[in-house]
């Protein structure tokens, strides 16, 4: 037996012995069909799969892993797009779908405290029937875990008014890499003692300690989602009235904006669903507020009247406010059947250069000869560019990625960053230069040596 294979049926072997054959998978097919992330890269081959039930079980996987210099990737729903969650070679991937508890929910406290594997949209219901709110709303919610958008500090449409996953973590039970275990503060809403280890560890995608318990902030329930669209002649008229609703209006719960290219692909996808040909853009304006709605409805419509709207519609009943959501969904699935093949983007700039990085974009398409659409969460200055093309024409394809990394350089010359909700991943570890500089990589780096000396937790992502 060769030296690496001897080393992997050792860890095998520590495994099954510290949970039980059955939480332990080394089966290759079934490793191969758990290693991909929804980016759809995979870094090499794993060596197993677990699933444990407990934080002392995650603890002696961790002590394994040490023990063996084993790298180790938690893994959640693997919707990352971002491949922080794909496979490198010799891992034991952790998969947290057994730790799948709402252990409370708190209406004192306003929290909940819940195991990692918790799906998303779960906890949301958890808290609706007790008559509270869990804030974070990415699109992925039906599917991603509490522990997965914890790592990656996921966004969504309603960070304008909420926040960002962060916004709504109070405290993280983590398991280090050496197996130990510490809980990065205590549950009180305000809490100023010592550095605030729960903002590092969220966002981290996995490279600082694995999530076993999380306590979340819970808020009052809003009141029901109302809603503004409208239709604009330029791009440019859409978005200095989204900069008008940010600035003169109270915030929105939601501010969303489609451009041409994703309503042309959104009537080819599915013609049920609602996409006016007649506009360069549409924009979605969302209160959900329990007092006053009626006014912040009555600005989103003047302002966007004020700006050159072809059309306003208002949307006073959840059907029609669904319709219009359908709309803004559609975006992603649409774009990526348009032509085949499609590169995802998630930058970010400050919210007065959207219309520059607009420009830089339509520029960026006309000199690779490539379809490129910006559309998204413009209340927060978070676009998904999308580059799509056909993916049997190899050019093309060399083409379009040359185009995604002119994007993603736009978006770090206008001070902004690329990536405001996905993560770094494997994918855009090429682009950290470009907007952190060497004493700051250099910090962060220390602080990955502080809480991971070996480098064995999701090695090659994120840093
Ligand atoms: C259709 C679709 C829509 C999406 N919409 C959004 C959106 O609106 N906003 C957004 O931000 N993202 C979105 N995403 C991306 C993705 O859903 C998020 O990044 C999400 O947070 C990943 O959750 P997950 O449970 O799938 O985690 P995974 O993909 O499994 O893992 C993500 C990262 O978290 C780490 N991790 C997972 N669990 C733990 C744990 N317990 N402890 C430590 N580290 C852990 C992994 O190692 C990895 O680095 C979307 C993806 C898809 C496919």
């Amino acid at each position: 037996m060769h030296a690496t294979e001897r080393s992997r049926s050792a860890v095998v072997e520590d495994l099954r012995a510290a949970l039980g054959a059955e939480q332990v998978v080394d089966d290759a097919d079934r490793l191969a069909r758990l290693a991909a992330d929804r980016s759809g890269t995979v870094q090499g081959a794993a060596t197993a799969l677990v699933l444990p039930r407990s934080t002392a079980e995650v603890q002696e996987i961790v002590r394994i892993a040490d023990r063996h210099a084993a790298p180790i990737v938690a893994q959640g729903a693997r919707t990352s797009l971002a491949g922080a969650a794909s496979a490198v070679a010799g891992a034991i991937l952790v998969d947290f779908g057994g730790m799948n508890r709402i252990l409370r929910i708190d209406p004192l406290e306003r929290l909940a405290v819940v195991e990692p594997g918790v799906l998303v949209s779960e906890l949301a219901a958890a808290a609706e029937r007790a008559g509270l709110f869990y804030a974070p709303d990415p699109v992925s919610a039906e599917w991603a875990t509490i522990g997965g958008t914890i790592a990656t500090n996921a966004g969504g449409m309603r960070c304008i008014k909420y926040g960002v996953t962060r916004d709504s973590v109070r405290s993280l039970e983590v398991v280090l890499a050496d197996g130990s275990v510490v809980r990065t503060r205590r549950d009180t809403i305000k809490s100023v003692t010592g550095l605030d280890l729960t903002s590092l560890v969220v966002g981290s995608e996995g490279t600082l300690g694995l999530v076993t318990e999380a306590t979340v902030t819970l808020r009052s329930a809003p009141g029901p989602s109302r809603g503004v669209s409208a239709l604009f002649p330029r791009i440019d008229d859409a978005l200095e009235a989204a900069a008008a609703v940010a600035t003169e209006a109270a915030p929105p719960a939601v501010l969303e904006m489609l451009d041409d290219v994703a309503l042309t692909a959104i009537r080819a996808h599915d013609p049920t669903i609602e996409a006016p040909a007649s506009a360069r853009a549409w924009l979605l304006a969302v209160t959900d507020a329990r007092v006053g709605a009626e006014e912040e409805l009555d600005a989103f419509e003047r302002i966007f009247s004020e700006h050159r709207a072809l059309r306003v519609d208002r949307a006073d009943d959840p059907q029609r406010l669904d319709r219009l959501f359908a709309t803004r969904r559609a975006l992603n699935p649409a774009l990526d059947a348009y032509t085949g093949g499609a590169l995802h983007g998630d930058i970010a700039v400050p919210r007065g250069r959207l219309g520059a990085f607009a420009a830089r974009a339509a520029d960026i398409s006309r000199s690779f000869g490539v379809i490129v659409s910006v559309g998204g969460h413009v209340g927060d200055g978070n676009l998904h560019p999308v580059v799509a093309y056909d993916p049997d024409d190899a050019e093309q394809a060399r083409l379009a990625r040359e185009a995604q990394r002119a994007l993603l350089s736009a978006a770090q010359e206008l001070g902004g960053t690329v990536s405001g909700e996905h993560g770094v991943g494997t994918e855009k570890l090429h682009a950290l230069d470009g907007e952190l500089s060497p004493r700051v990589r250099e910090l962060q780096l220390a602080v990955k040596r502080a809480f991971d000396p070996k480098g064995i937790l999701n090695p090659g992502r994120k840093l």
